[in-house]
């Protein structure tokens, strides 16, 4: 119990009073792992507790307002107090600071008749206040370990400031770079993707949720979200079933089988019918075959939006999504927003279309979250007012961003080892991005300061010291068009438009280029140019931005591109024409210093595309992890055949494969070998490959394993991702680099959606992207 909860209110000592009366074996069992067990240990005192409710009371536990603080889309909260007092809240989310969440909850538990206390979430994504690159460059780093911490940080952080509850991790398979959402995503990969939302599950929850330096996890958007067609937000999904199981619901599941907590339902449609009123997927799968047992969240304003989806009218989507299995209402409570729990269920249980059982289900789902973040033993603990002080924005946590930031970032190309630079002479850094401080956190950064940052323009000054000059010009603006500008610098990530023209701006950055004996371009996408509602259909770098390069190029200086991006971009000229292209995503919120790290070699990048860059938008989807076809093309070369599955205009290859990135070092993969060619349905396969490091300087690798079914019932892929080891080899070494593969990574949904492994051939690729040379054969027998 915190400090602060001094006072004993009457209503939580009913309820004490009743738990203990009517619970024979009530002891306070909150440190139970984090997964609901399936015998809910908080049910005698949840029943006790449902007997006090009026109805009005249970649908207030269902409803989730945002604080009004931040908003994302028509609703806004308002006199979201009142309502609490009425014990017609059951959390709040997007307020922050243990004494603004002390107050509310103190009004909650003080005020309301029963005292319940309320949850409270944030959409605390890639760090709280000391901030880590986007997801889709934090994937980039292939370290489990590290991605664990950075969820680990982040809930310290922010449980910290008062909040109990997050909306991450967002796990959602993307194809599709037009899709805005990428950035907040891990790639295209479901083993991966898998093995990140495991290692986010258990970096914020830990081993006990009811710590107060936990959180409880959300994992998002339940499903397909990653699958709007034409990479439009919002748009519809359309999805066989047994490409849904094979290559889109794995992540999800991995968060399940970790303990997550809860689960967020996505605003797209499947199978026909909205995620958020979908029986099948919130109940039939995620609770009857994956056994969850947490809560279910909708996103924001889902219920309302199945009006507009065309399902029913504001009773009848209320009814639908309370009946799929959806447990709690996200911004429903706002005078704009007609549908919501709160508002319509008390009328649809009067008419006997919901039954107070599928009430009290939901209710109880609710409170059984709060029992497990303690919140019934002390409401107030994550209201600790010193912890703020002491434990967000640390000089540990600052140092740790730092190096996350640059484990993360992909070096691209780097001709003639441009990069690492040294620190003499003269460099000149020029780009709109050079000083956009508030750009380094990226998209969904609600918590972080963002004039605290550090931009590259600082990084770069405090790395190089007076040990070389540093010359810095802007450039040019964002983007030739201002509307479309703005749209991409909101939120607080305003990019000042320069009020000189475009051929000043140019002619000023031409000025300190021939000055220099390098020129540190940092280009791409401003942050809000990539997440929630920022589709594009045109996947290049801003063509003022692309213009400013090409001058650059002319003055003959070497050039080297700091690319910001949270989405892969078109690089086909770029790669054509810039000697070293490093992508930096957007690394949070020490970025500067991060990049700087990495251009002048104190960190020497590993970081690995987690997503296909594509050669042209009309490839998309482009992935690495497709079907054969029955008419592939013939040759290897990538050259056009007719008849075959291909372009007239344009190679099928990407410009960079999943699994692509370069570092200062070379490494030489040599000897794969598997210990057996054959193993039957309980066998395994020791597979080993010797990776030399036969360049110049200590670094890591991702060593990536890729298997290939080559006949099955139904089509597999050309290559599916089954083991990656991240390894730091020194120069000169040579280590030997072994996996197992078990049967279980055989396994595969076939057309019945029978998870098997079918005897057969089987191939093994081991390189250092999932365009690995080196293959080895083994059989799978019954
Ligand atoms: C997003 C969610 C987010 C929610 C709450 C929605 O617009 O789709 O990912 O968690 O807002 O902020």
């Amino acid at each position: 119990m915190t400090k602060h909860f001094s006072l004993k209110i009457t209503s939580i000592l009913i309820i004490a009073i009743l738990f203990s009366s009517c619970n024979s074996n009530s002891h306070t069992d909150t440190s139970s792992k984090t997964s609901i067990a399936n015998e809910n240990p908080f049910e005698s005192k949840i029943d006790s507790i449902l007997k006090l409710m009026t109805l009005e009371e249970k649908l207030g536990q269902l409803n989730l307002p945002t604080s009004g603080d931040i908003t994302t889309g028509a609703a806004k909260g308002s006199d979201v107090g009142e309502r609490i007092k009425q014990g017609l809240v059951g959390g709040l989310f997007n307020i922050k600071t243990a004494e603004k969440i002390y107050e509310v909850q103190k009004v909650a538990v003080e005020q309301s008749r029963l005292g319940i206390p309320l949850i409270f979430g944030m959409d605390v994504i890639h760090g709280y206040k000391t901030t880590f690159p986007i997801p889709l460059g934090l994937s980039s780093s292939w370290d489990m370990e590290m991605i664990e911490k950075t969820a680990r940080v982040a809930a310290i952080e922010a449980s910290a400031d008062g909040i109990n509850w997050t909306f991450s991790p967002m796990v959602d398979i993307s194809r599709d770079p037009r899709w805005g959402r990428v950035s907040e995503g891990n790639g295209e990969d479901p083993y991966l993707g898998s093995a990140i939302a495991r290692a986010m599950v258990t970096g914020y929850q830990s081993d006990d949720l009811s710590s107060n330096n936990t959180l409880m996890s959300c994992v998002k958007h339940f499903a397909l979200y990653g699958a709007v067609e034409a990479g439009r937000d919002y748009n519809t999904v359309d999805m066989s079933r047994i490409r849904m199981y094979n290559e889109y619901l794995a992540p999800y599941k991995a968060a399940i089988d970790a303990g997550v907590g809860s689960v967020m339902a996505s605003f797209n449609e499947v199978d026909g019918v909205p995620a958020t009123g979908n029986k099948w997927l919130l109940t039939d799968l995620l609770r009857d075959d994956w056994g969850f047992n947490g809560f279910v969240v909708t996103d924001y304003t889902g219920i309302y939006e199945m009006i507009a989806h065309g399902v029913g009218d504001k009773y009848a989507v209320s009814e639908q999504a309370l009946k799929a299995g959806v447990d709690m209402d996200m911004a429903g409570d706002s005078p704009s927003i007609p549908a919501a729990f709160v508002k319509t269920l008390k009328a649809s249980y009067e008419n006997g279309k919901v039954t107070m059982d599928e009430i009290d289900t939901a209710v109880k789902r609710m409170l059984t979250a709060k029992y497990q973040l303690g919140l019934f033993d002390d409401p107030y603990r994550y209201c600790d007012f010193d912890r703020a002080k002491t434990e967000i924005f640390t000089p540990e946590h600052k140092a740790f961003a730092r190096k996350v930031s640059a484990e993360s970032m992909v070096l691209l190309k780097n001709e003639e080892q441009l990069l690492p630079l040294k620190k003499s002479g003269t460099i000149a850094l020029i780009g709109p991005l050079a000083k956009a401080t508030n750009n380094m956190a990226g998209t969904w950064s609600v918590a972080t300061d963002q004039e605290q940052s550090n931009s590259v323009f600082d990084g770069l000054k405090e790395v190089i010291g007076d040990k070389a000059t540093m010359l810095y010009a802007k450039g040019s603006n964002v983007d030739y068009d201002l509307e479309l500008e703005q749209r991409a610098t909101m939120f607080g990530k305003d990019i000042p438009r320069d009020g000189r023209t475009d051929k000043q701006l140019l002619e000023e950055a031409l000025q300190i280029a021939v000055k220099s004996d390098v020129i540190v371009a940092t280009l791409g996408e401003s942050a809000e140019l990539s997440g929630e509602s920022s589709s594009r259909t045109d996947l290049g770098i801003p063509q003022v931005q692309k213009d400013l390069l090409n001058a650059l190029l002319k003055t003959g200086k070497p050039v080297v591109l700091v690319l910001f991006t949270g989405r892969p971009l078109v690089l086909v000229e770029e790669n054509e024409n810039v000697p070293a292209i490093l992508n930096a995503w957007f690394p949070g919120s020490e970025a500067g210093l991060a990049i700087s790290d990495v251009l002048f070699g104190a960190v020497n990048p590993s970081g690995k595309l987690t997503a296909t860059f594509p050669r042209n938008v009309g490839q998309v989807p482009l992935f690495y992890n497709h079907k054969n076809t029955g008419r592939p093309l013939g040759n290897s070369e990538g050259k056009f055949e007719k008849f075959k599955s291909n372009y007239i205009d344009v190679r099928n290859e990407p410009l960079y494969p999943f699994g692509y990135g370069l570092s200062y070092t070379t490494f030489d993969y040599a000897n794969l070998k598997l210990d057996k060619t054959s193993i039957n349905m309980d066998g395994e396969i020791n597979v080993s490959v010797d990776v030399t490091n036969s360049g110049d300087y200590d670094g890591k690798e991702v060593v990536q394993l890729y298997i290939r079914d080559l006949v099955g019932s139904v089509t597999r892929p050309v290559r599916e991702l089954k083991g990656f080891q991240k390894v730091l080899i020194k120069k000169g070494e040579t280590q030997t680099i072994t996996f197992k593969i078990s049967v279980e990574d055989l396994k595969f949904y076939n057309s019945d959606l029978d998870y098997v492994a079918e005897p057969g051939q089987f191939q093994v690729f081991v390189g250092t992207n999932s365009d690995a040379k080196l293959m080895q054969a083994f059989e799978l027998t019954k």
